[in-house]
């Protein structure tokens, strides 16, 4: 089962995909997390993929299709993916598409995860992750019970270098510019379920687990 979570930065793909991933038993793929990954281990991928993403744009289309097909022919995905940032070009969208029909597969479902802009600035802006289990805290939202620290694993708690007001500004942009052209994509093949993403973290939860669901009887 192959399924993409599509919204822009800060719609919080990332904290419902790894819940989400645990509820289905799915790998969850991360190519945001996979270029910061590469950073902190200092590879050329991680150099040359810091030259874009410290200004807010997207890592060439041949760099991160590569790296993301090469993830997820490895055998933690053979049961399914959830696809937490990719495809972000249409020209990802296609690639995928391709690379997984090659391989008589196909994308299962599409879910939008939509937000408007003023709240994602806000998320974004308050927005600190711990450096070990990665889990997203919000400055006024959902602070962690001691500043700085996480409340799960102890981890020491970071805002991204691309958390800053220029740099979220960027992203927006290339969000609207280059990967929202997607929605359209996944809409013209039947693919694509829009889901609200504000509200309580546990209800969006359920609206996106309920559109991944639907339509696939015996699905559990
Ligand atoms: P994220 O953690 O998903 O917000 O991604 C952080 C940054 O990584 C983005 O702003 C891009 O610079 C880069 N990135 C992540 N996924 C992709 C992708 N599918 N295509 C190109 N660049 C990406």
């Amino acid at each position: 089962m192959y399924v993409v979570f599509l919204g822009a930065p800060g719609a919080g793909k990332g904290t419902q995909a790894a819940e989400i991933a645990k509820d289905l038993k799915l790998a969850h793929i991360a190519t945001g997390d996979m270029f910061r990954d590469a950073q902190k281990k200092g590879t050329t991928l991680g150099l040359k993929a810091k030259e874009y993403m410290e200004k807010g744009q997207l890592v060439p289309d041949e760099i991160t299709v590569a790296m993301l097909l090469e993830r997820i022919s490895r055998p933690d995905c053979a049961q399914g993916v959830i696809l937490d940032g990719f495809p972000r070009t249409l020209a990802q969208a296609e690639a995928l598409d391709k690379a997984l029909a090659k391989q008589k597969k196909a994308i299962d479902d599409v879910v939008y995860i939509k937000v408007p802009d003023a709240e994602l600035i806000k998320r974004l802006g308050g927005r600190w992750i711990c450096r070990k289990c990665q889990t997203p805290y919000h400055e006024v939202n959902s602070p962690p019970k001691a500043k700085g620290v996480c409340d799960k694993c102890d981890g020491e708690l970071y805002q991204r270098a691309d958390d800053v007001p220029g740099t979220i500004k960027e992203r927006l942009k290339v969000f609207f510019a280059q990967t929202a052209p997607l929605i359209d994509y996944y809409t013209k093949n039947g693919k694509l379920t829009e889901v609200n993403g504000q509200g309580e973290m546990a209800a969006v939860r359920k609206k996106i687990l309920d559109a991944v669901k639907k339509g696939k009887p015996g699905r559990k």
